[in-house]
């Protein structure tokens, strides 16, 4: 391994992939690769990128895959444990963190620990970890390059001031508002999984698929700007964009606007990610704006996607409540895909879980635990939609 190998955490995931495209085209190594369960396809990239280490979160997924890749120099280790274990050691510069959801939090804890590059997908490592995540990533020198597209246009528009904290005004964060935008409240019941992982501009995970059409994805978004930029809700303007061309924009005091613009595709922040501060050669297509021809802004519609108001209320709760809201929008989004909830009880749920939550420190217990107390209520909530 050299010093500037990667470790791919969620390789089989819809980010993992699209990095290991990045990875081959920038000629990049990977020492590690990790999976929860998709054996057949961490077998293929095993055989590909040989790496010294694949980490099977799921138990009896890396048995199987320890028989099926004992032909090759690849140790395979399973567990949890054994990815954070892997990040500290491996001899990486970079961890590209493409875990979905709140098991994503633990190993960028160790990654930020060990003084490796974090490039971010897994928004909840900063949702859930809130401060406690960016403190110690201060604390040790740790830079965090958001792989989040919306993240990497405000991070590339901010490189156009001399100084950000005091001359940035307004961060206009986009969204395509998802595969209900312009729907009413009685649209929405009964709608299905698949019809709200239908995603009209990008393909994704199931997960953040259905946080795009709730719109909690652009809570967390939020949520994730703030801790990132080190800014308020205040400085932030969500704006529906339904076409995904700009990422993101930045407004500085002089008035000025700074977008970043490109055809909606994930491997752009992840290339610019891996690649900063260099800007590398990429075979997308480049944007014709006059095939575009108009790009429309609107307001978002946080009557009927209450899920956006609940993470601006957690914010506004302190400490550790983002993480609540975080672990009880999984459980709920996991019980609305396995047809146990309907749509419109996903945010009963997330607001429950924040009606019982009294905020403490966000120290790392803090957070397990407000994780914990989120996942409970959101559990025992009632369906009461279609
Ligand atoms: P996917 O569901 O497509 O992939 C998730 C990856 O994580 C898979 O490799 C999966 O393994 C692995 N995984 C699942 N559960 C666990 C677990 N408990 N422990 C460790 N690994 C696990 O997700 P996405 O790629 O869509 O999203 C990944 C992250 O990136 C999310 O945080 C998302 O919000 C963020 N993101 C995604 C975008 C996108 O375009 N997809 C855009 C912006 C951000 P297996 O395949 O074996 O289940
Ligand atoms: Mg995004």
């Amino acid at each position: 391994m050299n010093g500037s190998s990667i470790a791919l955490l969620g390789s089989t995931g819809s980010i993992g992939i699209q990095t290991t495209d990045v990875v081959r085209s920038l000629g990049r190594r990977i020492s590690v690769l990790s999976a929860h369960s998709n054996i057949k396809l961490i077998e293929e990239q095993i055989r590909e990128f040989n790496p010294a280490v694949a980490v099977m979160t799921d138990d009896s997924a890396a048995k199987e895959l320890k028989i099926a890749v004992s032909d090759t120099d690849t140790k395979v280790y399973s567990g949890a444990n054994a990815l954070c274990a892997a990040v500290e050691e491996c001899d990486c510069e970079t961890v590209v963190n493409a875990v979905v959801g709140f098991a994503g939090l633990a190993p960028s804890v160790s990654c930020i620990k060990s003084g490796k590059r974090l490039a971010l997908a897994n928004k909840e490592s900063l949702v859930a970890g809130g401060s406690f995540v960016t403190q110690l990533a201060r604390n040790n020198g740790v830079e965090i390059f958001p792989i989040d597209s919306e993240h990497s246009a405000i991070f590339q528009c901010m490189l156009a001031s001399s100084n950000c904290s005091k001359e940035v005004e307004k961060v206009l964060l986009t969204g395509s508002g998802g595969p209900f935008r312009g729907k009413g409240v009685s649209d929405l019941e009964g709608v299905t999984p698949q019809e709200a992982i239908n995603h009209p501009t990008w393909n994704m995970g199931r997960k953040i698929s259905v946080d795009s059409a709730t719109l909690m994805n652009k809570g967390l978004e939020v949520i994730e700007a703030v801790r990132l930029f080190d800014i308020t809700t205040d400085d932030i303007e969500v704006v529906i964009h339904k076409e995904s061309i700009v990422h993101s924009l930045v407004r500085f005091r002089d008035k000025s606007i700074i977008a970043q613009m490109s055809y909606p595709d994930m491997k752009l922040p992840i290339s610019y990610a891996l690649t900063y501060p260099e800007r590398v050669y990429n075979e997308l297509p480049p944007l014709d704006l006059t095939a575009v021809s108009s790009l429309t802004f609107e307001k978002p519609d946080t009557d009927t996607f209450k899920c956006l108001k609940l993470a601006y209320r957690a914010l506004e709760m302190g400490g550790n409540a983002t993480a609540a809201l975080n672990g009880a929008n999984e459980v709920a989004v996991e019980r609305f895909l396995n047809l146990q909830i309907g749509f419109l009880d996903i945010p009963r749920c997330v607001e429950a879980a924040l009606d019982a939550f009294v905020p403490t420190e966000a120290t790392y217990e803090g957070v397990l635990d407000a994780d914990r107390q989120g996942r409970s209520v959101a559990s025992s909530i009632d369906r009461k939609h279609r």
